[in-house]
């Protein structure tokens, strides 16, 4: 039988400061018993996105600090976290990437009150298998920071997104709680090729790729799929455009949502659904992915 979650709902709107947003978040988590979710010396991952290098909606430090606040009351550990963007060349691609838009958007160990930590080390290439028999997905790859919490807060900033509609608390996990390597398998439908009349075997994918999965033959590049990690954006830096990149490569719309509900089950799924549970904050609301 399908289990389905109590929402609990509170507008942003404030006359006093007991109704502003920091009382509520705190309200909501009590409510809805997240405390219930962990338990004395847990070490728990509270999953933000800490948002675009040069963009402005995020979640607010001092609503992130709210949550870290009731972790800390319950006796555990909290650490705010997110994960590498797909694409080692992105602005979010690596975890030195990560802390410096974190720390431009406002979001530091000071202001949030715990360290913040990205959970798929320095690049997003590695990760602990988790199989989840998916319509889509066979498996998942999470983050090994993420791996070893103990319990997951997921403080989502809902956005508009022009593939699901919209993203929050199930995006967050999703696409927020997993490596490089399922972020890709998430939105692409096939591995980085590339197009050998473009080529001309400058070897500069061969230097950049981390797994060693390119190799120059015949005065060509050629890709080892299976050795190929999928989210690292060769494409990215391949000055004739000789590597498939993302738009050519992108899943339909409906595979896209099924691989993501794929991966937010296998997430649920690996912490198990008692040591879960979902904040999302609707403000800011972009109609694009943030
Ligand atoms: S970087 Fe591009 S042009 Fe150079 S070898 Fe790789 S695929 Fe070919
Ligand atoms: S070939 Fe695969 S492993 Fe190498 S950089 Fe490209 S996506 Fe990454």
């Amino acid at each position: 039988m399908v289990a389905i979650a109590k929402v609990y709902f509170s507008s942003s709107r404030a006359k006093r400061e007991e109704e502003s947003l920091v009382h509520k978040i705190k309200r909501i988590f009590r409510e809805a018993e997240l405390d219930s979710t962990i338990s004395r010396g847990d070490v728990v991952a509270i999953k933000i996105h800490i948002g675009e290098r040069y963009g402005h909606t995020y979640v607010r430090p001092k609503h992130v600090r709210a949550v870290v606040e009731l972790v800390k009351e319950l006796g555990a550990s909290p650490f705010v976290t997110d994960t590498t963007g797909l694409d080692l060349t992105s602005s979010r691609g690596d975890a030195l990437k990560c802390i410096e838009v974190a720390t431009l958007n406002g979001l530091t160990n000071e202001t949030v009150g715990a360290p913040i930590i990205i959970a798929d080390g320095l690049k997003g290439l590695e990760g602990v298998k988790v199989k989840v028999n998916g319509l889509v997905l066979k498996e998942i790859y999470l983050p090994p920071v993420l791996a070893e919490a103990d319990a997951l807060i997921s403080l989502a900033h809902v956005k508009g997104h022009p593939r699901t509609g919209l993203g929050g608390a199930i995006k967050n996990i999703a696409v927020g709680c997993v490596n490089k390597t399922t972020k890709a398998l998430i939105h692409l439908k096939n591995p980085p090729y590339v197009k050998e009349d473009r080529c001309n075997g400058c070897g500069l994918c061969v230097k950049f790729c981390p797994k060693n999965a390119i190799s120059i033959v015949n005065g060509k590049a050629l890709i080892d799929h299976e050795n190929c990690l999928l989210g690292c954006g060769c494409w990215s830096i391949c000055p004739e455009g000789a590597i498939s990149g993302f738009r050519e490569r992108h899943r339909t719309q409906v595979e896209f949502g099924l691989a993501v509900a794929d991966a937010a089950y296998g997430v649920v799924k690996y912490f198990t659904p008692s040591k879960v549970g979902f904040i999302n904050l609707a403000y800011d609301i972009t109609p694009h992915c943030d």
